[in-house]
């Protein structure tokens, strides 16, 4: 029963694309993109060295002479949804059908001559994608961090973007310097309190009125779960912290738990009151080595049940808390279950959430396709394997008789396009 939805264009929810400016200017090698994250992981786990990735990235050495390092670590994991997309990139975008010792050269050559402007438009419209939600990673190549800002920036391509407040940056208190550092690129206000502090959060939301979320990422580094401190156990901590004369006593999580907590709570409070959208990451973290517990879904509970007006965007099907993410949407009007990055992490556990969403939840609820990549030909792998396993499963749900042809249809056009609109796109 074959279903068509090239035709249905895709609002994409998250993005972490470095402004195209950048692209064209500077990150155009084929390595130094592709290995900086998602397929670095699966290598690095097959057994490649940190050391020998960050040598594979460096475009001063000569590409094909890291091909012929890294092609027995790579043969190792070609079967991978990380792989895969990479590989449905390289094949439609530069006509090259595998990357091998014969094609690196040349492939490295057409992706170099690719990066010019306009680029992100022409790979957005041949994936079928409007625009998308970008938490810029910007930084992650600026030497100086000069663009290391909660603070969404202009958008480059305008029009192609819709940036998110980095809210992880201003609840996340890695160290003094970090913290200072924040504050001086957020204001030339000197910040002495908590309620300084506070005043300058909310300076961040009232400055950013094109944002179209607040992105919160701190699975990576805490529990996602909260506890309900006071301001004043918040002040103390944000005096021992921030004004304490050993710098070193940040690195214990116990010390500025109850001043991260209160101010995820406040972040929380003044996104809903600004009405955005709070994308929260859940379940796998990218990387190796890290404490998965810490993003389990559930965790958040009792945020979901203090916060009946707030939206909450859960991120990454909660994999591998597919269920239990799913039975989050079934429970609470105030979430939202968003597929991003899933379709790289398992296109068949994908596949499943998707036949229990559409069976369990409301069709307004679920977002089906975030690209989640710092570089464009992965946003584009990522979309052809979305658009191939969503058209699976709807046929899937024709043949069994749940869905008619035009119900299914309607379905992705909900879940593909309207459902990102109504959360994002700003009403006028
Ligand atoms: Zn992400």
């Amino acid at each position: 029963m074959p279903i068509d939805i090239s035709n249905i264009p895709m609002i994409d929810t998250h993005e972490h694309l470095v402004d195209e400016s950048f692209r064209v200017s500077r990150e155009n090698d084929i390595l130094s993109m592709f290995l900086r994250h998602y397929i670095t992981t699966d290598l690095a786990n097959a057994g490649l060295s940190n050391g020998k990735i960050q040598e594979l990235r460096d475009p001063g050495r000569p590409l094909e002479k890291r091909w012929v390092y890294l092609e027995p670590f790579w043969r190792k994991v070609t079967h991978t949804a990380y792989a895969r997309a990479l590989t449905i990139a390289m094949r439609d975008l530069y006509d090259i059908p595998c990357l091998d010792q014969e094609t690196i050269a040349e492939a490295g050559r057409r992706v170099t001559d690719a990066s010019q402007p306009g680029l992100y438009r022409k790979v957005f419209h041949k994936a079928g994608i409007e625009s998308a939600v970008v938490h810029d990673l910007d930084s992650l190549y600026d030497e100086n961090k000069t663009w290391n800002t909660p603070l969404p920036r202009p958008s480059d391509p305008p029009g192609l973007f819709m940036k998110v407040i980095k809210g992880s940056d201003l609840l996340h208190i890695r160290s003094q310097t970090a913290f200072f550092d924040t504050v001086t690129r957020l204001s030339e206000s000197p910040v002495h309190s908590l309620q300084d502090y506070l005043d300058l959060v909310d300076s961040v939301f009232t400055r950013s009125p094109a944002a179209a979320a607040v992105k919160i990422g701190h699975a990576y580094s805490r529990t996602l779960a909260s506890t309900r401190p006071t301001f004043h156990e918040a002040e103390q901590a944000f005096n021992q912290l921030i004004f304490s004369a050993q710098p070193e006593e940040l690195a214990s999580g116990a010390a500025v738990r109850p001043l991260e907590d209160y101010l995820w709570h406040y972040i929380i409070q003044q996104a809903t009151l600004h009405n955005l959208p709070i994308q929260i990451h859940t379940g796998l973290l990218e990387g190796s080595y890290n404490n998965l517990d810490n993003a389990n879904p559930r965790h958040l509970i009792p945020l979901l049940m203090e916060y009946k007006e707030a939206r909450f965007v859960l991120f990454h099907g909660g994999y591998p808390w597919t269920r239990d993410f799913i039975a989050l949407g079934k429970m609470f009007p105030n979430v939202w279950l968003d597929m991003c990055w899933m379709w790289v992490i398992s296109p068949r556990a994908g596949r499943g959430m998707l036949h229990e969403m559409i069976e369990t939840l409301p069709q307004n609820k679920v977002t089906a396709f975030g690209g989640d990549y710092i570089f464009v030909e992965g946003t584009y792998g990522h979309s052809v394997l979305a658009r191939q396993n969503i058209t699976r499963v709807l046929e899937e749900k024709v043949t069994e008789g749940w869905f008619s042809e035009d119900e299914a249809c309607q379905y992705a056009q909900a879940v593909m396009y309207d459902n990102a609109r109504q959360l994002y796109v700003k009403q006028v």
